[in-house]
């Protein structure tokens, strides 16, 4: 792949409510991995909590700032409306026997350029899709809750909602993007790269609010640093405001609107998540970046309390 495409997705990032509530369920329901527990560098008394695949590579993570009492947000054109996994093709049943056991609301299957979608949306009302494919994935899933046959294997891809479908197709066939389908009010666009390729836009009329149940936004990976300027210097020169390079400390990232308003990030694949915790501790303590460590009191002490290991009511 050249290094002037993006590979796909990084992680997309939401609003999400009661942060206890949200661990429990991409955890105990979805059995994804809490592999970060930190807060929200630009807001340090939210929690960012990050889940994913054993080290919550590039592609497999979900990450949300949960806010106790913001008010809902509303899905629609400007946003991400959906997000969608990855599962092997013969695991809908388990799935939809496993939501019902946790009394997850969801739609009936239904086939979808050749692949059955199991569409539900998650406690804050944020919709998901599980997407059951043979397209071949190097990832591997995190297996200790859901078994290794059916567990997600990172991201499909994701739904934009958009008024203007060819300004933001313009900008993924910029990225690299190549158009490989379309079907009632939704086109398809595929990355180069070997997983979480998919962005779909759906036409939409009324333009998304946001706040909580809504996605804040979707980030790309690009390779390293340098690829990243470049990228940096190509969108600014075809006039979108770009921001300076910031530092999340698991990864680097810039940041702009596309023109139909979705808050884009371009991330680098690393350093990765395992930089200040082992693998085999990933999300198991608060970490804050060198540049916070310092004020660490004064932010535990305003971050609402988050005990992990309660026991969840049922
Ligand atoms: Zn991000």
């Amino acid at each position: 792949m050249a290094t002037s495409q993006v590979g796909g997705l990084h992680h997309v990032t939401s609003v999400a409510g009661d942060p206890a509530r949200n661990y429990r369920f991409f955890t105990e329901v979805l059995g994804l991995r809490l592999v970060k527990r930190t807060v929200n560098f630009d807001d340090v008394a939210t929690y960012h909590l990050y889940y994913g695949n054993e080290t919550g590579e590039p592609g497999t993570a979900l990450t949300f700032f949960p806010f106790e009492d913001s008010a809902a947000g509303e899905v629609g054109a400007g946003q991400v409306t959906t997000t969608a996994f990855h599962v092997p093709a013969d695991s809908l049943d388990y799935w939809v026997d496993r939501f019902d056991e946790h009394d997850i609301a969801f739609d009936a299957p239904d086939v979808r350029f050749d692949e059955t979608v199991l569409a539900f949306r998650d406690p804050d009302g944020l919709e998901y899709e599980l997407v059951a494919t043979d397209r071949p994935t190097p990832i591997a899933p995190w297996s200790e809750v859901v078994p290794e046959e059916h567990a997600i294997r990172g991201f499909h891809g994701v739904a934009l909602g958009v008024t203007d479908v060819a300004a933001t197709a313009g900008l993924l066939e910029r990225m690299g993007y190549e158009r490989t389908g379309e079907t009632e009010g939704r086109v398809r666009y595929e990355a180069a790269g070997d997983h979480a390729v998919v962005v779909d836009l759906v036409e939409m009329e009324t333009q998304g609010r946001p706040g909580t149940g809504t996605v804040h936004h979707v980030a790309f990976r690009v390779p390293d640093d340098d690829a990243q300027l470049a990228w940096q210097q190509r969108l600014r020169e075809a006039g979108f405001r770009v921001t300076d390079q910031k530092d999340r400390q698991y990864f680097r990232s810039i940041y702009f609107r596309e023109r139909n308003g979705v808050l884009f990030e371009f991330a680098t694949e690393g350093p990765g998540f395992d930089r200040d915790e082992s693998v085999d501790a990933l999300g198991e303590s608060l970490q804050l970046p060198p540049w916070l460590e310092e004020d660490r009191e004064a932010i535990e002490a305003r971050l609402p309390p988050l005990d992990l290991d309660a026991e969840a009511p049922r």
